[in-house]
């Protein structure tokens, strides 16, 4: 009957901290207990990650503001490119 601090009502596993199911495990990044439907496997190297929903939302924010400056760059290099290209024909003497 003691030394149950930490139960409230039921005695099932951790819990998830979105949606309050069985947790499947601790978020890589923020260790709160999250279960498979709010966590997402991230591949950071040679491992696997679970991350939760919050850090997953966080990282991948940031990462598709990278790649999306990277992609607007590329373009514009590209174009830039053609345009010498096409300079250069227009200029060259035929
Ligand atoms: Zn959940
Ligand atoms: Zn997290």
């Amino acid at each position: 009957m003691s030394g149950q601090l930490q139960t409230v009502g039921d005695d099932g596993p951790e819990r998830c901290a979105f949606c309050s199911a069985e947790a499947a495990g601790p978020c890589a990044s923020c260790r709160r207990s999250v279960c498979g439907d709010c966590c997402t496997l991230t591949e950071g190297g040679a491992r696997t990650w679970a991350i939760c929903l919050d850090c997953d939302r966080k990282k991948g924010r940031s990462l598709g503001g990278a790649w999306r400056g990277l992609g607007i760059w590329l373009v514009g290099l590209l174009v830039a490119l053609a345009a010498i290209v096409a300079l250069m024909e227009w200029l060259a003497p035929s």
